[in-house]
């Protein structure tokens, strides 16, 4: 059982500088990608084959909190553990109760993006760690459709794991893919059964991240489009809610859920971005789009967790002002990392 801990006093002592980067935009958002591996192998995220790094390549998880813990005394207030599958990652409840000890006391808000595929066993225990809320992926309600997709998945395990979430008290935000050709059938039927269960739905266009088999160009699905047939069909109202990230959101009036529009493609909202990524190698992202990197974990093995700052400073210095996604025939994809990699 993952109860939450209590963090190492000096490494969650509060730093009086925060992490503002060279466009003036301060970083208040951590991703971590716990594990490149997964249970699933969604199509438009992975190829079939894959080849994951080697176990001796990964920051431990020891590791991974420790630069977390800097993180969030420079003024992180929210982490997202994703993948890759974190839930995969053999002992991820020691790290998700570690952080989540930093819940209210520095951190607002501990969160995790999965597949679903094992919340039955693990969502009470995330629950006790401090998590309150869960995006789960799911692109398809029809089972052969969320085969398809997933090239093995079982849509109704996924289902459980909600049910599971649910039964714990963690609230579920659902993130699906738009699909051309795939799921766009889909798009309104998954808004209506969000409705009914009381769920958030992100919509989300695909990025090109990494060789999958097949070309992205022919799945894209700009939500612009997406967006009109749903107004047609549902009440939708413009909301506020804003995380620094490329969404934008409506409500469906009369009902509890929050509509959100993922469109990195469509609709660049980098001039706000307020995140950065590392990843199960301890290497720090400062963009999705980019190759830029720093090897944190790399400083904390040869020069200890005392010269962490100074290289998140340096990272933090030189985000990219913008991602530059496109999609188009014969572009390949920006950036040779799957997401799975920096984590969604
Ligand atoms: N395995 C977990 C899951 O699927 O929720 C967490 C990792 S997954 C990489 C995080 C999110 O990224 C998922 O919602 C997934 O649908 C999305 N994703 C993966 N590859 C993508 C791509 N190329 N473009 C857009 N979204 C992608
Ligand atoms: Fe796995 Fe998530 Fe990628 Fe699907 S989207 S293959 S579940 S990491």
């Amino acid at each position: 059982m993952m109860a939450r801990t209590s963090p190492p006093a000096v490494l969650s002592a509060p730093s009086t500088t925060g992490l503002i980067d060279a466009h003036g935009r301060t970083i208040r958002y951590l991703r971590i990608s716990v594990t490149d591996r997964c249970d699933l192998r969604c199509r438009y995220c992975m190829a079939e084959a894959m080849t994951f790094l080697p176990r001796s390549a990964l920051a431990s998880l020891e590791e991974i909190a420790l630069i977390a813990e800097r993180f969030i005394a420079r003024g992180v207030t929210k982490i997202r553990l994703s993948g890759g599958e974190p839930l995969v990652r053999r002992d991820v409840g020691e790290l998700v109760a570690r952080l989540g000890g930093h819940v209210g006391a520095g951190l607002d808000e501990l969160t995790m993006t999965t597949n679903g595929t094992r919340l039955r066993a693990h969502a009470p225990a995330l629950a006790a760690a401090g998590i309150q809320r869960l995006n789960v992926s799911l692109d398809s309600l029809k089972p052969d459709r969320f085969r398809f997709i997933t090239r093995h998945g079982d849509l109704l395990q996924v289902l459980d794991g909600i049910d599971a979430a649910r039964e714990a008290g963690l609230g579920v935000k659902i993130n699906a893919v738009a699909l051309k050709g795939l799921n766009e059938d889909e798009l309104g039927d998954m808004l209506a059964w969000c409705v009914d269960e009381g769920h958030d739905l992100s919509l989300i266009e695909t990025m090109p991240l990494g060789a999958i088999d097949e070309d992205r160009v022919d799945r894209f699905l700009p939500l612009t489009g997406v967006f009109e047939t749903l107004a047609a069909r549902f009440p939708l109202v413009r909301d506020s809610h804003r995380t620094g990230g490329p969404a934008r959101y409506w409500r469906v009036e009369g009902s509890t859920t929050r509509l959100g529009l993922i469109s990195p493609l469509t609709a660049n909202f980098c001039d706000g971005c307020n995140r950065v990524r590392l990843t199960t190698e301890g290497k720090l992202y400062m963009c999705l789009g980019h190759d830029d990197q720093v090897d944190l974990k790399g400083v904390l093995r040869d020069r200890g967790v005392t010269a962490l700052d100074d290289a998140i400073d340096l990272a933090i210095a030189a985000k990219p002002a913008a991602h530059d996604f496109r999609i188009g025939i014969g572009e390949g994809p920006a950036v040779t990392r799957h997401m799975s990699v920096t984590g969604g």
